[in-house]
C-alpha cells in the first residue's frame, strides 16, 4: 500500500510520490518567537512530527525543516515593552519552544533556520525577483507584484479579482497595487536593521520561508506544511515568490492542519482564552496531550476541553493497562498457549490495519482505534488464562511499536531508553578495555530485548526491532 495525502493545492487525496525515491524533503512553517506557545501552536508541531515519524517508519529518509521567525513587528514590540534586546528575547522563546515540544515527543528538526541567520540568502532572493520584474523597490521598501504571477490564488482557490476587492493600501504604504506585499521593509529610526541594496531594513514574513526552503531543501520540495490559517496569504505568497523565481513547482504536496478551539470557542485575544502549552505540561502527562491531539484527524477541527482531555487520559490508560497486564502474566511461568499461530497472525493483522489507517492521509484517529482493538485482543487473550511468552511478547511489542510510530512512549519505555544508553556505554567501555566477552554479553542482552545495535562512523546507534 502506498501513502495518500490530501493536497490543499489540488483539493484531492493523491498518491504520495517523493521526488527522490527514498527521500522526503519537508518544510513546516514554525513559530514567530515572542511568546510562549499556546496549545493551538502545539498541534502542527505534533501532527507534522507524526507525519515525519510515519514516513520514517516507511523507510523514507526525511529532511525536516522548521523555521523560527526571529525578527518581525511583534517581536520588536515585545522586546521594547519588556526592555530586552531582540536577540535575548528570541533566544529565550526559541528555547522555550524547543523545551515544550520535546516534552511532547517531537523530534528535533534536521534544520531550524532563523531569519537573522539567513539574511544573505533572503537579500539575493529579493534581488533576483526585482531583476525578473516581479518586484520593485520604492523608497527603501521592496514589494512583490502578485498580478504579474499568473497563477496567484491557486492554493487558496481565489481569483485575483476576488482578492483585489478585499485588499486596501494602508496609510504610509508605498505600494502601487493593494495586492502587492512587502519583501523588504525600510527600518524605522532606532530599529534592528540589516544593510541591503535598498538601504537599512529587514525582510517581510513570506520571503523567509521561500529563501529557507530553497537553501535547505532545493527549488522543489515534497511536502510543505503548516496551520490552515497560513494558507492565505502566507503560503500563497510563498508559492508566488518561489515559482516566479525558480520557474518550477515549489511544493508537490501542501498539508494544512485544522483549527483548534477551546471549549468550542475560537482562541482569541478578545476572549482571553489562550491556553499555554507549558501550563498544560505542568499539569498533565505530555503523552496524554499528544494522544489527545492525535485522536482527531489532523485536518479536522479539534476542540479542547478538560472533559475531552480527561477522556484521552482514560483511553491511553486502557492501552497502558493492557500492556502492564501482559507484563504481569509473563511472571506466571507456565508458558502454555492455545492457537498461538492464530494469535500471532491476528496481532500482525492489527499492524496492517494500523498502516492502512495511516496510509490514508495519516489518519491517526483510525490508527488509535486499531490500538484499542489490539489492546482488546490482548485482554481477551489474558481472560483465556493463556501464558505463551511468544504471544505475550508479540502483543507487547506491537503495542509499543504502534505507539512509537505516533511518537507516544509508555512510561517504562522512557526509562528503558536510558537503560539502553547506559548499556551501550558500558559495552563501549568493555570494548575499549578489550573485554570482548562482556561486550558480546551486552549485545546479546539487548538483542533479547529486541534492541539492535549498529556500529556507524558516528558511533553506536540503536533501534527497536518491529
Ligand atoms: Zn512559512
Amino acid at each position: 500500500m502506498s501513502i495518500t495525502i490530501y493536497n490543499t493545492l489540488t483539493r484531492e487525496k493523491e498518491k504520495f510520490h517523493p521526488i527522490q525515491k527514498d527521500k522526503v524533503m519537508m518544510y513546516v512553517c514554525g513559530p514567530t518567537v515572542y511568546n510562549y506557545i499556546h496549545i493551538g501552536n502545539a498541534r502542527p508541531a505534533i501532527v507534522f512530527d507524526t507525519v515525519r515519524r510515519y514516513l520514517e517508519y516507511k523507510k523514507y529518509e526525511v529532511t525536516y525543516v522548521l523555521n523560527f521567525t526571529d525578527v518581525d513587528d511583534k517581536i520588536i514590540e515585545a522586546a521594547k515593552n519588556q526592555n530586552e534586546k531582540v536577540q535575548d528575547l528570541t533566544n529565550r522563546f526559541i528555547d522555550a519552544y524547543l523545551t515544550d515540544v520535546k516534552q511532547l515527543g517531537v523530534k528535533e528538526a534536521t534544520y531550524h533556520p532563523r531569519v537573522t541567520e539567513t539574511m544573505d540568502d533572503i537579500i539575493v532572493f529579493i534581488e533576483q525577483l526585482i531583476e525578473k520584474g516581479y518586484a520593485y523597490a520604492v523608497d527603501g521598501d521592496v514589494y512583490f507584484k502578485p498580478r504579474k504571477f499568473s497563477e496567484y490564488g491557486k492554493l487558496s482557490d481565489q481569483s485575483i479579482d476576488e482578492l483585489r476587492a478585499g485588499a486596501r493600501i494602508k496609510i504610509g504604504e508605498k505600494k502601487s497595487d493593494p495586492l502587492d506585499f512587502a519583501l523588504w521593509k525600510k527600518a524605522k529610526e532606532g530599529e534592528m536593521a540589516w544593510d541591503s541594496p535598498w538601504g537599512q531594513g529587514r525582510p517581510g514574513w513570506h520571503i523567509e520561508c521561500s529563501a529557507m526552503a530553497k537553501k535547505y531543501l532545493g527549488e522543489t520540495i515534497d511536502i510543505h506544511a503548516g496551520g490552515q490559517d497560513l494558507t492565505f496569504p502566507h503560503h500563497e505568497n510563498e508559492i508566488a515568490q518561489s515559482e516566479a523565481l525558480n520557474e518550477k513547482p515549489f511544493a508537490n504536496y501542501w498539508m494544512h492542519n485544522g483549527y483548534m478551539n477551546i471549549d468550542n470557542e475560537k482562541m482569541s485575544k478578545s476572549l482571553d482564552n489562550f491556553v499555554l502549552t507549558k501550563d498544560l505540561l505542568a499539569q498533565h502527562d505530555p503523552m496524554v496531550l499528544r494522544f489527545f491531539m492525535l485522536s482527531v484527524h489532523y485536518r479536522n477541527p479539534i476542540n479542547f476541553t478538560d472533559e475531552l482531555l480527561e477522556g484521552a487520559k482514560n483511553s491511553f490508560e486502557r492501552i497502558k493497562t493492557a500492556y502492564y497486564n501482559l507484563e504481569h502474566r509473563k511472571q506466571v511461568s507456565t508458558n502454555i498457549g492455545q492457537n498461538s499461530e492464530e494469535w500471532l497472525a491476528k496481532i500482525n493483522l492489527h499492524q496492517q490495519n494500523f498502516e492502512q489507517a495511516m496510509d490514508d492521509d495519516f489518519n491517526t484517529a483510525n490508527g488509535i482505534t486499531v490500538l484499542f482493538e489490539l489492546a482488546r485482543d490482548a485482554n481477551i487473550y489474558l481472560d483465556e488464562n493463556q501464558t505463551s511468552v511468544e504471544v505475550i511478547n508479540a502483543f507487547q511489542q506491537k503495542i509499543v511499536l504502534l505507539l512509537n510510530i505516533l511518537g507516544i512512549q509508555l512510561e517504562e519505555e522512557q526509562l528503558l531508553e536510558e537503560d539502553i544508553e547506559a548499556l551501550i556505554k558500558e559495552r563501549e567501555e568493555a570494548r575499549k578495555n578489550k573485554d570482548y566477552g562482556r561486550a558480546d554479553e551486552i549485545r546479546d542482552l539487548l538483542k533479547e530485548k529486541n534492541i539492535i545495535l549498529e556500529d556507524t562512523a558516528q558511533g553506536v546507534r540503536w533501534r527497536r526491532e518491529g
